[in-house]
């Protein structure tokens, strides 16, 4: 679904430019949800816009389904922190949702409909006709989420799109991704500085080194589904790996290899 091959980008020029991307390689697989997390600046939202086609990179190449990112491709969305700049206030939250249907080429009632059954899925349907800013921020963020939805993107890219609302709320929206991800088969890469939501929610997370930012490691998240906001985080193993990506975005490497409800005692004299 995305390949990034050797992604390089230089904010400015001369005594003032900025390496922001120091060579990214990355390959998603269709239906992956793969977080990336990294110390804060390092440039995350600079691959994710890269991606996107927000940004033109310096150097290197990101391709989605095999076709090189000129211009922001046709069948991706994305999900901002700040909702507040990305919903439209004079419109209703019906057709913030509806809007980019347009770009589908899907008629009026066809773009209704799909805009109802996006609000269904965040569980907003009562609020279709409100505007924006008559919705808490977490009310806000499902309509974001829901726009994004009704688009059915095949690549969904979302930018700390939990980082603007209070905890409970997080919890939710975490949940809610990972409840429509699982009916809508879709691929998302999700930028996050919140080392637990990155394992409780990703399949795989990356991690970043701090500009110019390369991968420092890949790590899969092999916990068992459904996964759930007590249960999953009382895990040994979600607690040896989110320790384990804490350490690598603190540039510490120094981590055991073996979960510590695995360890043998030959294992603890060894390590
Ligand atoms: P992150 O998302 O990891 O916090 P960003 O990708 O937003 O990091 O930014 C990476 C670095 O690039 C930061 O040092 C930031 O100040 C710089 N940067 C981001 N956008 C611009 C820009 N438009 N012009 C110049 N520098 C920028």
């Amino acid at each position: 679904m995305l390949d990034v091959v050797n992604l390089t980008h230089t904010y400015g020029s001369g005594p003032d430019a900025h390496r922001a991307l120091g060579g990214i390689d990355l390959n998603v697989p269709e239906g992956q949800l793969v977080c990336v997390v990294g110390p804060s600046g390092c440039g995350k939202s600079t691959l994710l816009r890269s991606i996107a086609g927000l940004v033109r990179p310096t150097g290197g190449e990101v391709r989605v389904k095999g076709r090189p990112v000129t211009a922001t491709p046709d069948d991706l969305a994305v999900v901002f922190q700040d909702y507040s700049r990305s919903l439209f206030p004079w419109m209703s939250v019906r057709d913030n949702v509806a809007l980019p249907l347009r770009r589908r080429g899907l008629d009026r009632a066809a773009r209704r409909t799909a805009a109802a059954e996006a609000l269904a899925a965040v569980g907003l349907e009562i609020a279709a006709a409100k505007y924006p800013w008559q919705l808490s921020g977490g009310m806000q963020q499902r309509v974001a989420i829901a726009r994004a939805l009704a688009y059915r993107p095949s690549l969904l890219l979302m930018d700390e799109p939990f980082g603007s609302v209070d905890a409970q709320t997080r919890e939710d929206l975490e949940d809610l991704v990972l409840a429509v991800r699982g009916h809508h088969r879709m691929t998302i890469v999700l930028i996050t500085h919140d080392i637990d939501e990155s394992v409780y929610v990703g399949d795989r997370v990356v991690v970043l080194t701090k500009a110019p930012a390369v991968v420092a490691a890949d790590l899969r998240v092999d916990l068992p589904g459904p996964r759930d906001q007590i249960g999953t985080r009382e895990l040994p193993a979600f607690v040896h790996l989110r320790s384990e990506v804490s350490r690598l975005v603190r540039g510490r490497p120094e981590f055991s290899m073996t979960p510590p409800h695995m360890m043998t005692p030959s294992h603890i004299n060894k390590e």
